[in-house]
């Protein structure tokens, strides 16, 4: 997909693209940001999940705060709040760690649990990873933790979410490497999406100039042959 790693895509706009590629394609391809309350809550929960790179170790429990993950063959790159590691033989050898280990990826997100399915192909995309690095065993199950209530969601990591993360980012780099920002389509999510006032979706609704005049021009001509 990229042979170069300066071609890779950003794991994390995986999300935005999934929620809507001209979203993406306005803050990667053309730069733009704007924060609203939403962005600005999800950092905090992303910083909160950071917190220095820790590494802690409970028993059988390793969990690991901040790793940074790529993979060759999606051409991304990014970092996981937290992967959690379980002893367990049919686990990987880790540096610095003795026995065999399983991890399981752990996202952070504000708000409530989604009806979109953005935050579990980011949790997928960042399993499909893990699995590449490591050379492990698939990783059946992953875990999104909402801040609203404070708890985790259980996703299966099923071969459909696979193919759809794989088919995402296929379409991103072709965009990517295009340069082409995808034209809006408003739906109900432009309400709350933080690009709102930069993408003017209503605006795309009404014909282009160009459309207008060839339109009236066209039934000026109907209008002379009638
Ligand atoms: S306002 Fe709507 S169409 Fe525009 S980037 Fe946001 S979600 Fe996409």
């Amino acid at each position: 997909m990229a042979s170069d790693e300066d071609d890779y895509l950003q794991l994390s706009g995986l999300q935005h693209y999934a929620y809507c590629p001209r979203q993406w394609a306005l803050i990667t391809l053309e730069g733009q940001w704007a924060e609203n309350l939403r962005t600005i809550e999800g950092q905090l929960v992303h910083e909160r999940a950071h917190d220095e790179n820790l590494r802690e170790k409970r028993g059988d429990l390793l969990v690991v705060r901040g790793l940074a993950i790529r993979s060759r063959e999606l051409g991304v790159s990014g970092q996981c709040d937290v992967v959690e590691f379980k002893r367990d033989p049919a686990g990987v050898a880790l540096d610095g760690q003795s026995g065999l280990w399983l991890p399981t990826p752990v996202e952070y997100k504000r708000g409530q649990p989604k009806t979109h399915d953005a935050d579990r192909l980011q949790l997928c995309c960042q399993a499909l990873c893990l699995e590449e690095m490591l050379l492990c065993p698939t990783i059946e199950t992953a875990y999104l933790y909402y801040a609203e209530p404070a708890r985790r969601e259980k996703v299966d990591l099923t071969d459909e979410l696979r193919d759809t993360v794989r088919t995402c980012l296929r379409d991103m780099h072709r965009l990517a490497s295009n340069g082409h920002t995808p034209k809006a389509k408003p739906t109900k999510g432009c309400n709350a999406c933080s690009l709102r006032e930069l993408c003017l979706p209503s605006l795309t609704r009404r014909p282009s100039a160009s459309a207008y005049i060839a339109a009236r021009l066209r039934e000026e001509e109907e209008s002379a042959q009638a």
